[in-house]
């Protein structure tokens, strides 16, 4: 079945005589995880998520797969090494989607680490991970890595470590896991909140009462096991089963700032220290740069965390201590984003202190919470906590997903083929947006072309917009330009001079009013002014 707009109306009605095997409330990473892992197994499984699928912190973090090094420092060798397997399995069964990425970590005086220890670490790291000998770090010397790097910093540099991780588009992982769930019959609802959980005559959950936000109408979703995936929100879930522990979470943020790539034209992704023993990353992705992350605590409201002038001079500052050429000010700033980190709270520890491990609570009543955790982790998250709802429902079904391809699925072949078969139609493209598709859709963008060939305007814009709309539960001007693409971030020019033409497509598909219309068209107009202007 197609996933859209008019299966999600079917698919709410039938609501009424189903029971699931499991309901997962949440629909960034984790609550994707889960679904698939669940569907792999043979449950019979939905999700519902509040806004749009991973509009929370899945689409708001550094975008890495990575093995976590951070870990390394704290001697946390049991989770480098799961992470760094994680950050293969990931590779390998969604390679157009989890992309190999070099970093430079340069060693300086004064610096956190001399050469002797990066050296250590970074063999160590790879070790653990089980890096292949190829792709393992080498250490270069200052020449070396001014050579690669020349708008580093000369003065303190003593040279740098060269080491292999993994980008990705944190939101487009998490949707192509609900498609690849949904391909095999998992249900996927966007803009379906949880409002209150109901019991039966032993205390045990048994429906949740949910809100359909798109037409304000409340339903039951009847289940076996319910799952609190709601990431910086699961303690309101928690709240509302009364089953809050001795642990709570703890929020921090964390801001990432987009500048023109010309303007910090980096070849590789560098990750370096700042004042205070933080440590940022600078990543060059197509047109643009970006910088982060801050780590600061955070009491404010969660829907679409606020960048601050605060935020904004702290990236700068760093960036210009480690790029001094470059010298970027606040004007350079194209967009931004922020993104909330569910930690557990751990008295008296800073933000940067607090540990990144997930952990699963089961409440008396049956609800089964997980929080904390990492992007690079969602597929063993998932695992464990399938693995509690098989025990509960007594079925003896191992998790599967380490070999489960990705939907978009695609390698290096099936991408020259797409290239190839683009060139014969001339299809006016740059090879740099082809990438940048190609990163987005893998395969699927063999679908964009059918409707493209179909198009009598033979727009290709307009045929990746309808293939969102008809295949991605894209509901909204903002699903498309954040979630689906990512353009609101990494192409906000785009954004601004395509905005009329796609606002129309979508006013003519779902039959808009123009107040409609206009409502939709101002919301990303706000969001460009959020993403690039501060207070
Ligand atoms: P979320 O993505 O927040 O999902 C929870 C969802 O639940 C939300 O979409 C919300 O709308 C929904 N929800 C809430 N209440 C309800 C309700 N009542 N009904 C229905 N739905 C509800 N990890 C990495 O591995 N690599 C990185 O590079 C990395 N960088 C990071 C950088 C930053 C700045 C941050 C903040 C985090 C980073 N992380 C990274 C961590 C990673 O992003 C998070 O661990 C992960 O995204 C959390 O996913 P989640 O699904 O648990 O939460």
């Amino acid at each position: 079945m197609s996933w859209n707009y008019k299966n999600r109306i079917i698919t709410i009605k039938s609501f009424e005589s189903e029971e699931f095997d499991i309901v997962i409330i949440g629909g960034g990473i984790t609550g994707a995880g889960i679904l698939l892992d669940a569907t792999s197994r043979g449950l019979k499984a939905v999700l519902i998520e509040k806004e749009d699928f991973a509009s929370g912190t899945s689409s708001r973090s550094t975008k890495l797969i990575h093995g976590g090094l951070r870990y390394l420092k704290n001697l946390e060798f049991k989770i480098v090494r799961e992470t760094g397997k994680e950050r293969a399995i990931a590779y390998k069964n969604a390679p157009h989607l989890v992309v190999p990425e070099k970093m430079i970590l340069p060693i300086q005086k004064g610096g956190t680490y001399g050469k002797w220890m990066t050296s250590f670490a970074l063999w160590m790291y790879d070790w653990l991970a089980d890096v292949a000998k190829s792709e393992r770090r080498k250490m270069l010397n200052k020449e070396q890595t001014l050579a690669m790097e020349p708008n580093l910093k000369p003065d303190l540099l003593k040279g740098s470590g060269f080491y292999s991780e993994y980008r990705t588009d944190d939101a487009r992982l998490t949707l192509e896991i609900i498609k690849t769930a949904q391909r095999s019959g998992a249900v996927a609802l966007n803009y379906i909140e949880a409002k209150t959980l109901k019991y039966d005559e032993n205390g045990k959950i048994n429906s949740i009462v949910a809100n359909d936000n798109l037409n304000n109408n409340s339903f039951e979703i009847k289940g076996k096991v319910f799952i609190n995936a709601c990431g910086p929100w699961s303690d309101e879930i928690r709240q509302i089963d009364q089953s809050m522990n001795n642990k709570r979470l703890h929020l921090t943020k964390g801001v990432h700032i987009v500048i023109d790539r010309q303007k910090l034209p980096l070849k590789n992704s560098v990750y370096f220290d700042v004042e205070g023993g933080r440590m940022i990353f600078a990543i060059p992705r197509g047109k643009v740069t970006y910088i982060g992350t801050t780590d600061t605590n955070y009491e404010g409201k969660k829907d679409n965390p606020n960048v601050t002038m605060e935020d904004v001079e702290y990236l700068i500052n760093a960036a210009n201590e480690m790029f001094p050429n470059i010298q970027l000010e606040i004007d350079d700033v194209q967009s931004s984003w922020s993104g909330l980190r569910p930690l557990i709270h751990e008295e008296g520890k800073s933000p940067s202190e607090l540990s990144r491990k997930d952990e699963i609570y089961l409440s008396p009543k049956g609800l089964i919470t997980i929080a904390g955790g990492k992007l690079t982790g969602y597929r063993i998250m998932a695992q464990k906590v399938v693995d509690i709802v098989c025990e509960r429902l007594k079925i003896n079904q191992k998790c599967i997903t380490d070999s489960i391809q990705i939907n978009g699925y695609g390698k290096e072949i099936d991408k020259k083929q797409i290239l190839d078969k683009i060139k014969t139609l001339k299809i006016s493209i740059s090879e740099q947006d082809f990438e940048n598709m190609w990163h987005i859709y893998g395969v699927q963008i063999l679908k964009i072309i059918e409707l493209f060939e179909k198009d009598s305007n033979r727009d290709l814009l307009v045929s990746e917009v309808m293939f969102c709309i008809e295949n991605e539960m894209t509901l909204s001007l903002l699903d498309f330009y954040v979630r689906r693409t990512g353009m609101m971030y990494f192409d906000i020019k785009r954004v601004k001079s395509s905005l009329d033409k796609i606002a129309n497509i979508f006013k003519e598909h779902y039959q808009w009013d123009e107040s409609k219309l206009q409502s939709e068209i101002q919301l990303v107009k706000d969001e460009i002014k959020n993403r690039s202007i501060f207070e």
